[in-house]
């Protein structure tokens, strides 16, 4: 059997559709979100969905050691869950910031503890972190969010170079704007409309389904080929 795939955020959007684009290459998944009934009602063959809050690495931890005793050890986690909040700095709720630190940034750092340590050991197994344009440049309102989004690049990269000698591979993947449940958590309605005329602007926006195709690309490579970081977003996009 192929190597067991963790997709984190696989109830919506991107998460979902790598749930999708890895179940067709015949790999067995364990997806995990809030939203179980979401990952079910995918229906994948050789899957397991776990109601899990990615900041609680306890709970990460005993969803992927069930998994594991079902399928094998991790071949790759994908760190995907995360949340957009955009606000002027001086009038957003910082509950807001403290989540979107805690989901993109700290979920992150508990997916890579629950794995790394086995991998390293193992010689062998891939991380891949889902960042955003916006961990490599700043958009308006998008203060906290690209804080945590730049975040992701750093700690990736650092990571990689700490396990590069034990065949671990690290990768970052920084899609543009993509058409999926994102923007609808923020709470200020001018800049969701705002949003709506930049999209308009671009002729639209990327699909959930070639961020999956970017991600089991970069698995695919063989294992002594690390795609560090991929920057993909629509064309006409600044
Ligand atoms: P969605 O809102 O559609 O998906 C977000 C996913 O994250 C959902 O499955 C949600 O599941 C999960 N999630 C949120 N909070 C938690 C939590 N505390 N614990 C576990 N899971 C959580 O958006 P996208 O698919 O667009 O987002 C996926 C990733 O892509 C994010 O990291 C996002 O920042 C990034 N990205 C998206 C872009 C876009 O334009 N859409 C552009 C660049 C990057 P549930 O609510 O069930 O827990």
């Amino acid at each position: 059997m192929k190597q067991l795939i963790v997709i984190t955020g696989a109830s919506s959007g991107i998460g979902a559709a790598m749930a999708k684009a890895f179940s067709a290459k015949g790999h067995p998944l364990l997806l995990l979100a809030r939203r179980v009934e979401k990952m079910e009602a995918l229906k994948l063959e050789n899957s397991l969905s776990i109601s899990v809050d990615v900041t609680d690495a306890t709970a990460m931890k005993a969803a992927i050691a069930s998994a594991e005793a079902q399928y094998g050890p991790v071949g790759c986690l994908i760190n995907n869950a995360g949340v957009m909040l955009l606000g002027q700095a001086d009038v957003q709720n910082p509950a807001e910031w403290s989540q979107m630190l805690n989901v993109n940034v700290m979920g992150v750092l508990n997916g890579i503890h629950c794995v790394l340590a086995d991998m390293k050991a193992r010689k062998t197994g891939t991380i891949i972190n889902v960042s955003s344009v916006a961990g490599r440049k700043t958009f308006p309102n998008h203060a906290a969010y690209c804080a945590t989004k730049f975040a992701v690049h750093a700690l990736t990269e650092n990571i990689r170079e700490e396990v590069a000698m034990d065949d671990v591979r690290m990768v970052t993947i920084a899609p543009g704007a993509v058409e999926t449940e994102l923007l609808s958590h923020t709470t200020s309605q001018d800049i969701k409309d705002g949003y709506a005329d930049w999209k308009e602007v671009m002729g639209g926006v990327l699909a959930a389904e070639h961020i999956a195709e970017t991600a089991v690309f970069a698995y695919e490579m063989p294992q002594n080929v690390c795609v560090r970081e991929i920057v993909l977003a629509p064309t006409r996009q600044q």
